[in-house]
């Protein structure tokens, strides 16, 4: 069974370039509802916990300094296959690589800035989605 919630942030990158609006526009017309969301900024710990996975990657460093540098958007989405719908969404890590009118491909630079994140499966976005909004009613 595929689970109906997933997790997104739009990242440093793509707040900077005032894309938030324009991101959610694509998000909400691609039919995921908006369960959660906040604007807010990782702290170093958060960003090295959120990403611990990539722990031993060579782009680790860069990666969490890029994910801190500046204000984020967290936001918990719902809709019927709700991590694999949003990945087709979001396209490719690298943007060079993204289907056209992916966000990826219409608002990301690179495979290090690469302007939203989404969650790889149904355990992890539940995970993520606890990081950011654990103790609210919604779960
Ligand atoms: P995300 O988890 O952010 O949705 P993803 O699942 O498409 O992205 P991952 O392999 O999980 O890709 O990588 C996590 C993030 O690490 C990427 O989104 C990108 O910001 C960064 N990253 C991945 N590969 C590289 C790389 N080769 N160089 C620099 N940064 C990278
Ligand atoms: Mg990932």
């Amino acid at each position: 069974m595929t689970g109906n919630r997933t997790f997104t942030m739009i990242k440093p990158d793509a707040v900077e370039k005032g894309y938030i609006g324009a991101i959610l526009q694509k998000i909400t017309a691609a039919g995921f509802k908006i369960v959660a969301m906040k604007y807010t900024q990782l702290s170093q710990r958060d960003a090295e916990t959120f990403y611990a996975i990539h722990k031993e990657r060579p782009f680790f460093g860069e990666l969490v300094e890029f994910m801190t540098r500046g204000p984020i958007v967290a936001a918990v989405l719902e809709k019927d296959n709700a991590v694999e719908d949003f990945r087709a969404l979001i396209g490719a890590t690298n943007p060079a690589d993204a289907a056209e009118g992916t966000i990826r491909k219409l608002y990301a630079s690179s495979v290090a800035e690469n302007a939203v994140h989404g969650s790889d499966s149904d355990e992890n976005a539940g995970i993520e989605s606890n990081f950011h909004f654990a103790g609210r009613e919604i779960f």
